[in-house]
């Protein structure tokens, strides 16, 4: 098993722990960052891989502060790999 599988099977039990009272709190929500933003940036649904973070991100400001200031940062190193490759240059920090 590779470390990013193993990642997203820890992040899927927490996601099945966190539903059960379908209310988590900010450190629970600001753990799962690391490895949602990857999942979300390569394609997944929010709302459908995690309900309770997306719920908890609508009613706080705080984590949806960071949570959108990690989607920049890996959006950017994703385009700026692209555009590394393209124009053959470092990415932009
Ligand atoms: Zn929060």
């Amino acid at each position: 098993m590779s470390f990013q599988e193993e990642r997203v099977n820890r992040l899927l039990t927490a996601i099945f722990s966190a539903h059960q009272d379908e209310c988590i709190d900010c450190e629970t929500c600001c753990e799962q960052f690391d490895c949602l933003v990857e999942l979300v940036n390569s394609g997944a649904n929010l709302r459908e891989i995690l309900p309770a973070v997306e719920e908890h991100l609508r009613c706080c400001p705080d984590c949806n502060e960071e949570f959108q200031a990690l989607m920049s940062i890996i959006r950017a190193e994703t385009s700026g790999l692209l555009a590394a490759d393209y124009e053959n240059r470092p990415p932009a920090e």
